[in-house]
C-alpha cells in the first residue's frame, strides 16, 4: 500500500510516495512562493501532488499534509499560521486538498509530522516518550507521550519556541518578547555570532559560523566560538526546562544544523553543566530523517488515521 506525504513550509513544498515501511518511493518538490497567497499555493500543492501520485504503481490509499502553523488535525483546519504563509490562517486545508486530489487527506502541524517520522523510522524508533525540537528560522516543537502525539486542548502543544527565556528580551513575531526562538534558533546562532564579530563581513549563515569556529582566521574564529557558546548555553537551559516539564526518555533535535559540526559537542557540554546541580539527566539525539522527515511523517499520520478509523468501524460493527 502506498501513501502520499506532503510538507508545506514557508520556502518549499515537498511531496512523496511512501510505502508501509516508511520508504520513499518517489519524491519531488517546488518553491512555495507564499507571497502569491493561499489560493496560488494550494494550486501548486495540487499540481505537485498529482505529478507525484501519477508515479504510483497502485492506488494511493490516503494523504497526509504537514504544514507550518497551528492545525486542528481532526478537521484539517488551520487555526493560525504566521506571516510565512499569508492567507493560511482559517483555511480548511484537509478538506480542500481532499476534494482536489480525490483521496482522504489528514492535515497536521509540520513538526508533529517530523516527530512522527522520527518515532517511526528515525532516532526515536521504539521510544514512547520523547520531544522533538527543530532549530531553523524559528524553533518548532512536538510532544510524544505514550507513543502518541500530544496536541493539547487547542492544537497548541509543543509551541516551545515561544516560551520566554529572557523577560523583556528581543521582540518576537508572535507579539511576545524574549522568546526562545530569538536565542536558540539556527537563525539566532548566526545573529549572535555576528554580534560578537568586531569587524569584517558578517556571517551569512550557520554553515559559515560553524566552519569559522573550527578553522577560520583568529578574529572570526573567536566571534564564531562566542556565538556558539551563547547559543548552546541558552539552548541547554531551555532543554533543562523542558526536561523538568516533560521528563522525556530522549529529546530529538532536528533542522539542517544537525548535519553540521562543532556545536553539538558544545551543546552536550553545556547540557551536562546545566544538569549536574539539578540532578537532571537529559538524553539528546540528532534527528535521523533529515529534510524528508516532513513527508515521511505526514504519510504516517495519514496511515495511522486510517488504521484508527478502521478499528472504530470494526468496533461499531461488533456493537451492532
Ligand atoms: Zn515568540
Amino acid at each position: 500500500m502506498v501513501y502520499l506525504g506532503i510538507d508545506i513550509g514557508g520556502t518549499g513544498i515537498k511531496a512523496a510516495l511512501i510505502d508501509e515501511q516508511g520508504r520513499i518511493l518517489h519524491h519531488s518538490e517546488t518553491p512555495t512562493r507564499a507571497a502569491d497567497g493561499a489560493a496560488a499555493v494550494l494550486d501548486r500543492v495540487e499540481q505537485l501532488a498529482r505529478a507525484v501520485m501519477s508515479r504510483a504503481d497502485s492506488p494511493v490509499q490516503g494523504c497526509g499534509v504537514g504544514s507550518a502553523g497551528r492545525i486542528d488535525h481532526r478537521r484539517g483546519h488551520v487555526i493560525f499560521a504566521s506571516g510565512n504563509l499569508p492567507g493560511w490562517t482559517g483555511l480548511d486545508l484537509g478538506p480542500e486538498l481532499s476534494q482536489r486530489l480525490g483521496v482522504p487527506v489528514v492535515a497536521d502541524n509540520d513538526v508533529n509530522a517530523a516527530a512522527t517520522a522520527e518515532g517511526w523510522v528515525g532516532s526515536a524508533k521504539g521510544t514512547a516518550d520523547y520531544l522533538m525540537m527543530t532549530l531553523g528560522t524559528g524553533v518548532g516543537g512536538a510532544v510524544v507521550i505514550g507513543g502518541k502525539l500530544w496536541r493539547g486542548a487547542r492544537s497548541g502543544a509543543g509551541e516551545v519556541g515561544h516560551m520566554a527565556l529572557y523577560p523583556d528580551g528581543l521582540p518576537c513575531n508572535c507579539g511576545g518578547r524574549g522568546c526562545a526562538e530569538q536565542y536558540v534558533s539556527a537563525k539566532a546562532l548566526t545573529r549572535r555570532s555576528n554580534e560578537a564579530l568586531e569587524k569584517g563581513h558578517p556571517f551569512r549563515g550557520i554553515r559559515e559560523v560553524l566552519s569559522a569556529a573550527e578553522r577560520g582566521p583568529a578574529a572570526r574564529r573567536e566571534a564564531a566560538k562566542v556565538g556558539v557558546e551563547r547559543f548552546t548555553v541558552d539552548l541547554a537551559l531551555f532543554l533543562a526546562n523542558l526536561q523538568n516539564a516533560f521528563d522525556p526518555q530522549v529529546m530529538i533535535i532536528g533542522g539542517g544544523i544537525v548535519r553540521l559540526g562543532y556545536w553539538w559537542d558544545r551543546l552536550l557540554e553545556a547540557t551536562a553543566r546545566e544538569c549536574r546541580p539539578r540532578s537532571l539527566s537529559i538524553r539528546l539525539k540528532r534527528a535521523h530523517c533529515g529534510p524528508q522527515a516532513g513527508v515521511v511523517g505526514a504519510a504516517r499520520v495519514a496511515m495511522l488515521a486510517q488504521i484508527k478509523a478502521g478499528r472504530a468501524m470494526a468496533g461499531a460493527k461488533r456493537q451492532e
